[in-house]
């Protein structure tokens, strides 16, 4: 009697206990599993997209931001994405730069960032929300978001009067903790090959106006950024040898990823 009393006891006590084990296990699993998911959900709504639209015009969006870098083609091509936060713009050439493109976007609530000589060709009409200009080594910060412009300029004598130094900008953009650079229309200059902790790099390789493949590869080698896009690769007799830049930045680097997008559809 008393054994088995003790017994049935020592039974409800595993029981009880077991069930209290099991509830707490299994709010600890969906705490962690909504942890888990909020993470993932945070981190998708807050990735970097790359849309390339033409050369040297491209989409980039965060969360619901969207930065227009070079908008160019008619604002057609952007219809499919919301009104920029920023329209970043590097030269006063019709690839960069293009009125009729920008006359056709709301900019009412845009931050444009130009350089001066870009600064100097828009029209009034625009009607910008805020319109700043960095110039070479100038930088700005807003909403979290930093700016900085750098230098684009040839290097080869007979290339110099494509890009004199100090008109364009490339840009460094730091993005949700990522560093991007745009090249803009420039050769492997120092200030390119010395920049540091680049996540993702757009790099240009035309010719006659910009640089060779093997130079653009030299460079990247140089300041290392984790990816590289090529673009900006259609020059006066066709298209540069993207394939030839991938392999030869790998070959100097295996682990810089060589990322080619869809620039010319
Ligand atoms: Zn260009």
């Amino acid at each position: 009697m008393k054994y088995s009393t003790l017994f049935l006891i020592a039974i409800c006590f595993t029981i009880f206990s077991c069930k209290t084990d099991t509830k707490e296990q299994s709010t600890k699993a969906s705490e962690s599993n909504s942890k888990d998911l909020a993470a993932e959900n945070s981190s998708k709504q807050k990735q970097l997209e790359i849309q390339p639209i033409s050369h040297a015009t491209m989409v980039l969006s965060y969360g619901s931001d969207d930065f227009y870098i070079d908008p160019t083609g008619g604002a057609e091509a952007f219809s499919s994405f919301s009104k920029p936060e920023y329209v970043i713009i590097t030269d006063i050439h019709g690839d960069h730069l293009n009125i009729e493109t920008l006359k056709g976007i709301d900019l009412s609530s845009t931050m444009v960032i130009a350089p001066k000589a870009v600064v100097d060709q828009l029209p009034s009409e625009l009607n910008i929300g805020k319109l700043v200009t960095l110039n070479n080594g100038d930088s700005i910060t807003d909403k979290g978001y930093a700016f900085e412009a750098i230098p684009m300029y040839n290097l080869r004598e007979e290339a110099l009067k494509f890009h004199t130094k100090g008109r364009g900008n490339g840009y460094v953009m730091s993005i949700g903790g990522e560093r991007i650079y745009i090249s803009g229309d420039t050769e492997d200059i120092p200030e390119m090959r010395n920049l540091e902790n680049i996540d993702k790099a757009f790099v240009c390789m035309n010719l006659p106006w910009t640089m060779t493949v093997d130079k653009a590869a030299e460079a990247v080698i140089e300041f290392k950024p984790k990816t590289v896009y090529p673009y900006h690769y259609r020059g006066k007799d066709g298209m540069s040898d993207v394939d030839k830049f991938k392999t030869l930045v790998n070959q100097g680097d295996e682990s810089i990823d060589v990322v080619q997008l869809n620039w010319y559809k």
